[in-house]
């Protein structure tokens, strides 16, 4: 019997957790009885169980910026899994990764490979503590870095889809090492160093914040968190798993010129399987074992598969022009949004670093989680609805970026700009 989405549901949630296994992909936040579920993915375009197609633009949250199936990664993949899918021993393949992401992130002297976003940045923080000899960790409102107990604290993403500040289960003797400011204002950061300075270890953030949907740090801010951890002797962590190979080639870092100590990437370098690293200056990594004390492992980092399609996809943006189609696609997604938002008369921020962008339902700048917060969440349920109803999907809550690829050719993007002004039209 063929089943529907509904379907699924159900039988899932009588053997997972809320029937999924990431939070916000149950889409609570848009009200819907069941989530799509996916049969198959190509190109820009997704289609659900029963046959129905979508353009997407969750692009599995970041990672799938070449578009799904690309034929080199799907090559690059087969070609490993001739030679076997995982060894526990070091290959060939981690060592090419290691370079490539050596050489193109700027900060980056020597990097880890991992499994996910959540180690990298887990293990960046037992590193920058190890290394300065403290405990306090500074992190931003509404910025997510992955589940770990440390960061659980005021985070984005589906913490902020959910509408809860922390989470059970985070004893409060590790969550009070945790320092969590609003985005975009130094006075606060200053503020808290005058007091913790010599306590804190780092400070992590998105360095363009992608999980409160996309907010862009203002002229200077990044220079000055780079400016208060050195006068301390903090390390400054940028997370750039969304923003690495995404915003620009060498990731935020590069576009703004701002250099951290520790960099966490995940999601595109792993072409969509599951990955995560974390890198920085030789002195500082130099610290993990078995060269130095601190401990961090993994059964199944640095696997061949996930190396493959990493490495497969690094190399196609590397190829010239790659990253002003990227910004040409990005510009003509989000400024026919904002001409079709306008001409309905409905109001909208667009917030948008070449393909990764976002869309608010407000009148007034979003700088910041507390701004975010402002928006008018029913009038995007309702167009979360229309635009799923139209054939686009988009992530389902008003605090996650869209992902737009090098797959969403001009076609797609004006069906979904006409889809997009409908659904304002309806919106009043
Ligand atoms: C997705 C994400 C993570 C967590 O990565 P996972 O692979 O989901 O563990 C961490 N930081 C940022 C900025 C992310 O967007």
């Amino acid at each position: 019997m063929e089943r529907n989405s509904t379907e699924w549901f159900r039988q899932a949630q009588t053997y997972i957790p809320g029937g999924v296994n990431s939070p916000v992909r149950a889409c609570k936040a848009v009200g819907l009885a069941a989530p799509l579920f996916i049969e198959r993915a190509e190109g820009c375009r997704v289609w659900d169980v029963e046959g129905r197609e979508y353009i997407d633009y969750v692009g599995s949250w970041g990672p799938m910026i070449l578009g799904h199936r690309h034929p080199k990664v799907v090559e690059a993949i087969e070609k490993a899994l001739q030679r076997g899918t995982s060894y526990g021993a070091p290959t060939p393949l981690e060592v090419a990764m290691a370079g490539a992401i050596v050489d193109r992130i700027p900060s980056i002297e020597m990097v880890r490979m991992v499994n996910s976003g959540t180690e990298a940045t887990m293990s960046a923080i037992r590193l920058a503590r190890a290394h300065t000899g403290r405990d306090k960790l500074v992190k931003f409102n509404g910025c997510y870095h992955g589940h770990a107990d440390s960061l659980l604290v005021e985070a984005g993403s589906g913490v902020a889809t959910l509408g809860i500040p922390g989470s059970p289960g985070v004893p409060a003797d590790i969550a009070r090492h945790t320092l969590s400011l609003p985005f975009n204002d130094l006075d606060a950061v200053e503020a808290t160093f005058l007091k913790y300075g010599p306590e804190i270890a780092a400070v992590i953030v998105e360095p363009v914040p992608g999980n409160m949907g996309v907010v862009l740090p203002h002229d200077g801010y990044l220079q000055g968190l780079r400016t208060i951890t050195e006068t301390y002797g903090s390390l400054l962590i940028f997370d750039e798993v969304i923003s690495g190979f995404r915003v620009a080639p060498g990731g935020a870092q590069e576009l703004y010129g701002v250099l951290p100590d520790l960099t966490c990437l995940g999601k595109i370098i792993g072409g969509g399987l599951p990955v995560g690293a974390y890198g920085g200056r030789k002195e500082i990594m130099c610290g993990i074992a078995p060269e130095g004390s601190v401990y961090q492992a993994g059964t199944l980092s640095g696997n061949p598969l996930a190396m493959a399609a990493g490495l497969a996809t690094l190399e196609l943006l590397g190829e010239a022009g790659v990253y002003e189609r990227l910004e040409a696609a990005g510009a003509k997604l989000f400024q026919g949004l904002a001409q079709a938002a306008k001409a309905a008369g409905i109001d909208v921020v667009v917030n948008r670093v070449g393909s990764l962008g976002s869309l608010f339902f407000t009148g007034s700048p979003v700088t910041s989680f507390e701004t975010a917060l402002q928006c008018n969440k029913d009038r995007f349920v309702a167009y979360y609805r229309r635009m799923l109803d139209c054939g686009i999907y988009l992530a389902p809550s008003p605090f996650e970026a869209a992902f737009v690829s090098l797959a969403h050719d001009p076609g797609s993007l004006e069906k979904t700009i006409a889809c997009a002004a409908a659904a304002f039209d309806k919106l009043h």
